[in-house]
């Protein structure tokens, strides 16, 4: 679970962490408020908040020098959708913004905790090269990166932490406060469940000191039942609604681009259905999971999430049935039918546990639902039902 920019800063600044000062703003009249209220004669930064990165080079960020210029940026952006480089191209909704105190920059840094897999460990990754995405960076400048496993038994031990600093080039004096950030850092994500904590930049202000100019957090769900006032942070407004849907329905979901709409069992069946469809010719329009055991009210529900995609003109449902049984997949299809209103083709096929009853049922539904035998079959089918459809449309 991603939060926002201004809720990342509320939590580090708690553990230890040194931010700018700043008010979040819901309206342009609280935006220029927030202005004079933080003082001093400006710049002021006035930053868009959205889950994600990139907000600079897509316009969501920008000094202003005088209140009335906080208000006039903040009208051009409340409401609007901010396309990154890291969202889809309907980017994600501006329905508040962040306003600081400016900082005199003289140097960025990249600072990231993330949770290396290989390890099973909390890794800390560090460039004295600031400001670009880490991917860029990692290709642009692979050698500025400075990679540190921290060892959960003793923790970020200072020694550990001064070594990082040396190697980013900082000098005696700020490589102390880079221990003191990096701790609080550490602590935050290893108290809180975090995955990730990104500080692009950290910067190294002209008065020679370390401060977070920007930071991202998320959250391990599955750690949020003890994490009630990360689950506080959650913001609706930012989340994909066909994932948020789905997500309250018990579905493992993922909206992707393409117009199969998939509704299979078990991770890697979809993972491999998803490859067969490409390799047909088609392109998924997400990954989805029902699950072991699936009811036909799951089923039904699996449905509805995937028709809530209006890019969907097809729906393939492949089945290996284990746990699950063909039957109860074969009635939640039929459901789906009353229930729903499906006007697209269907691509049904059955595998497994009572499988001769599941295609019965299907057979003698009268419903116009095309059958496959094989995974290859099904892909074909659904892949040519779809170019059928934009034909006619
Ligand atoms: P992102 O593009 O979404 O990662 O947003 P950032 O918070 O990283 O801001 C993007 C860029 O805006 C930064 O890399 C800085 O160059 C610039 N910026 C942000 N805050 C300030 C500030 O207080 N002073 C100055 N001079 N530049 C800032
Ligand atoms: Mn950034």
């Amino acid at each position: 679970m991603d939060i926002h920019e201004h809720q990342a800063k509320e939590i580090l600044k708690g553990f230890g962490v040194p931010v700018p000062r700043g008010i979040v703003a819901y309206s342009p009249e609280q935006a220029a408020y927030a202005a004079r209220e933080l003082g001093g004669k400006g710049p002021w930064v006035v930053k868009a908040q959205v889950h994600s990165g990139g907000r600079g080079e897509a316009g969501g960020v920008k000094l202003c020098k005088s209140d009335a210029e906080v208000a006039d940026y903040a009208k051009s952006l409340l409401g609007t959708q901010l396309v990154t480089k890291q969202t889809d191209a309907n980017g994600k909704g501006v329905y508040r913004l962040y306003v600081e105190e400016a900082s005199d920059i003289a140097q960025e840094l990249y600072l990231g905790f993330v949770l290396d897999r290989k390890t099973e460990r909390i890794m800390i990754v560090a460039s004295g090269h600031g400001g670009m995405e880490i991917e860029d960076l990692a290709h642009e400048d692979p050698d500025s990166l400075v990679r540190s496993v921290i060892d959960p038994a003793v923790g970020l031990r200072e020694y550990q932490a001064r070594d990082i600093g040396f190697r980013l080039g900082l000098d005696g004096k700020q490589v102390n406060q880079f221990v003191t950030f990096l701790q609080a850092c550490y602590r935050a994500y290893r108290d809180l469940d975090a995955m990730m904590v990104e500080i692009n930049p950290l910067v190294i202000t002209r008065q020679g000191s370390l401060i977070a100019l920007d930071a991202k957090m998320s959250f391990d769900t599955n750690a949020l039942y003890r994490r009630p006032q990360v689950e506080a942070l959650r913001d609706p407004s930012q989340e994909d609604p066909r994932e948020a849907f789905a997500a309250d329905h018990g579905l493992a979901y993922v909206g992707l681009d393409g117009d199969i709409g998939c509704i299979i069992n078990g991770a890697g069946l979809a993972m491999a259905s998803m490859d067969m469809i490409q390799l047909a010719g088609g392109q998924p329009a997400n990954f989805l999971d029902i699950g072991g055991g699936a009811s036909p009210e799951r089923v039904c529900q699996a449905f509805r999430t995937v028709l809530s995609d209006k890019n969907v003109s097809v729906i393939l449902v492949n089945i290996f049935a284990g746990i699950n049984r063909c039957d109860w997949i074969a009635k939640g299809v039929i459901q789906a039918y009353k229930e729903v209103g499906i006007d697209l083709p269907v691509v049904v096929r059955l595998s497994g546990t009572n499988v001769e009853e599941g295609q019965k049922i299907i057979r003698e539904s009268g419903l116009p639902i095309i059958s496959a035998d094989t995974l290859a079959e099904a892909a074909d089918r659904a892949v040519a039902a779809a170019s059928q459809k934009i034909a006619a449309e």
